[in-house]
């Protein structure tokens, strides 16, 4: 007997009780997801890519997601990165260890690769949540996590009015590697907290690409819906 890590209810099972456990995955039944970026596509559409990806397709292999960016997933999101809530990255990282392991696409990545924060965020929030995730999903899938080897130089300005590629390579610019070495030839898991428009793991993926890695696949919490 435990308390659910979402909800404060006693539960008999696990890190979640059954009611979260079920509203985390409701959307499953209702929303088809695109096979690479993971994003939610509309309701009903049997395509097996949505149209930005049949457009081009993104430089990592796949992303996925516990789920979609809204309901109760969002809130203990924003609890874990607002409020300094950083006990939750052990249901978190537990969710998203369960993820990769249950999608067969993701194969064995040898290292894990938290997207970085630039410094003044990091300072703002005293904790990067990426890292916290990337720890726990190490500890729980026995991999390798390279912490401040993808660094963020400086914060992201707005991008409005750019194509999508120019933003790509104008965000790609704020990140640099420091010891590559280690992701030379590997398989690498990018691993971040929401993954919206694609923009941020798709800029980190080039940079890991140029550098050597030999394949990047993406987890995050959260998703968007397209
Ligand atoms: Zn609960
Ligand atoms: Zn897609």
């Amino acid at each position: 007997m435990g308390r659910c890590s979402f909800c404060g209810r006693w539960s008999y099972r696990g890190i979640l009780c059954p009611r979260c456990t079920s509203a985390l995955e409701a959307w499953k039944r209702e929303f088809p997801i695109c096979s690479l970026c993971g994003r939610l596509m509309g309701r009903g559409v049997s395509q097996q890519l949505c149209p930005q990806c049949q457009e081009e397709k993104p430089p990592f292999r796949l992303a996925r997601a516990v789920g979609p960016y809204r309901g109760m997933l969002k809130d203990v999101i924003l609890d874990f990165k607002y409020k300094g809530r950083r006990s939750l990255s052990q249901p978190l990282g537990y969710l998203l260890a369960q993820v990769v392991a249950a999608e067969p696409l993701f194969g064995k990545p040898q290292v894990i690769i938290p997207v970085p924060l630039a410094r003044q965020r990091l300072k703002e929030r005293a904790f990067n949540q990426a890292e916290l995730l990337a720890r726990e999903v190490g500890r729980l899938l026995g991999l390798k996590v390279a912490e401040g080897v993808l660094l963020k130089e400086r914060d992201t300005v707005p991008q409005a009015g750019l194509g999508r590629k120019e933003r790509w390579i104008n965000l790609k610019d704020t990140f640099a590697l420091k010891r590559a070495s280690i992701i030379e030839g590997q398989d690498v898991l990018l691993v971040d907290d929401v993954l919206t428009t694609g923009a941020t793991v798709t800029a980190c993926t080039i940079v890991l690409l140029q550098a050597g890695a030999r394949s990047v696949s993406v987890a995050t919490l959260a998703t968007g819906i397209l």
